[in-house]
């Protein structure tokens, strides 16, 4: 009983950080516990690490701790990208030296070995070529080019100099904070990549997370083929029916087999339950970036749509009240009488957030339809012999 009400009592903890986190800035909670809960997680904890380290060990290393943060998060710096190459090559290590001896084996062939050690290889190369080419760097030499090939939508953006360039902005372009420059059709700073993802590169990168979300299902298959193998190499089924008197149907053999392969072959079992995650994670990460991609948006976009929205919605309601406002001084005064809207035409009134997602779509200047956004994706405007006589447009 004990056990269910600390089941139950850390199920409800959970529930409360997860809704606290995600939820805890909407004004609904303003003032309560989930408000106080994600301030607590957002900024509180980190500001009493910074006083607890100034009282504990002084300001000095306080100081410190803050210039390594500013190093991590704010600098250019290689931390994520040995951290993605450990993280790739420690896989492949444990899984060749775990797995390869069971290689031939009934379901899988022996070419498996050098597919593998290629397939590692591809996802090396695009990760380079993602971390090492030029994202679309915007400079003096080709800022009108850039100007002329993606127009001025005025509702996201508007003319403007970038203060730190001293070059005027073509529209997409964003001055990433991090690298210090102006790059073209922005999507964002990627620190696995320690570049940003721009006109350019979007194609490497976007190559890159096809490629690996397929390493990590082929690694999941090829591995689950393994022991489906060893199953059958070793007759566990047999023996689990004939010597151990199990009746052969899936519901009673399933928790025994699974048993089994924990206790040999755990090292496969964790290897195929760890790609199994980064998998589905890469397939969430790509559907959201492919779907950017046939929409010819950015991730940055996103967010400036977002930021258009919510002035379009608080100039909405200023408008709404003043409607407000000068109907009721009308029906005081006498000289008005609202006609009444029905109920059936309020409900289908569309909402004023619908409004605004199809303002969004119809507005979008860039989106040229499917074939067209994706040729964008795979040969940049700048990489167009239009480009250099600005006839991109
Ligand atoms: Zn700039
Ligand atoms: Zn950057």
């Amino acid at each position: 009983m004990a056990l269910q009400w600390a089941l139950a009592l850390h199920g409800v903890i959970t529930m409360l950080v997860v809704v606290s986190f995600l939820c805890g800035h909407w004004p609904i909670f303003r003032g309560t516990i989930i408000d106080r809960i994600h301030y607590f997680i957002t900024f509180g904890a980190y500001n009493y690490f910074l006083r607890f380290l100034a009282i504990a060990f002084g300001s000095r290393v306080r100081n410190s701790f803050l210039r390594i943060e500013y190093y991590c998060c704010d600098r250019p710096n290689p931390i994520l990208q040995l951290l993605y190459l450990s993280i790739l090559g420690g896989t492949y290590f444990i899984i060749a030296k775990s797995s390869f001896r069971y290689i031939p084996g009934v379901y899988v062939d022996d070419l498996h070995k050098y597919i593998s050690i290629l397939a590692v290889g591809v996802g090396v190369i695009l990760f380079l070529l993602t971390s090492f080419s030029d994202p679309g760097i915007v400079n003096a030499r080709n800022v009108t080019q850039y100007i002329s090939s993606y127009p001025y939508d005025n509702k996201i953006y508007a003319e403007k100099e970038c203060p730190t360039c001293n070059i005027p902005k073509p529209a997409r372009s964003k001055h990433c904070g991090i690298c210090g420059r102006c790059v073209a059709r922005f999507d964002h700073h990627c620190g696995w990549m320690n570049n940003c993802i721009g006109e350019k590169n979007t194609r490497y990168f976007m190559a890159f997370l096809f490629w690996h979300y397929l390493i990590c299902l082929y690694g999941t298959i090829v591995l689950g083929l393994i022991l489906v193998g060893q199953l059958k190499e070793r007759k566990i089924i047999y023996i689990l029916t004939v010597y151990y008197g199990i009746e052969k149907s899936f519901y009673s053999l399933f928790p025994h087999v699974i048993q089994w392969l924990l206790g040999a072959h755990n090292t496969q079992v964790l290897l195929i339950v760890f790609l199994a995650i980064v998998s589905l994670l890469l397939a969430i990460f790509l559907g959201y970036h492919a779907q950017l991609c046939l929409t010819n948006t950015t991730t940055n976009e996103t967010f400036k749509w977002q930021e258009y929205m919510n002035w379009r919605r608080k100039l909405n309601e200023a408008k709404v009240s003043a409607a407000a406002l000068k109907s009721s001084l009308h029906a005081v005064n006498g000289k008005g009488k609202k006609a009444r809207e029905s109920k059936c035409s309020r409900f289908w009134r569309r909402s004023p957030l619908q409004n605004e997602q199809v303002i969004m779509v119809e507005n979008n200047v860039y989106d040229k339809g499917f074939i067209e956004n994706v040729l964008e994706i795979l040969v940049p405007l700048s990489e167009r012999k239009s480009f250099f006589h600005g006839k991109t447009l």
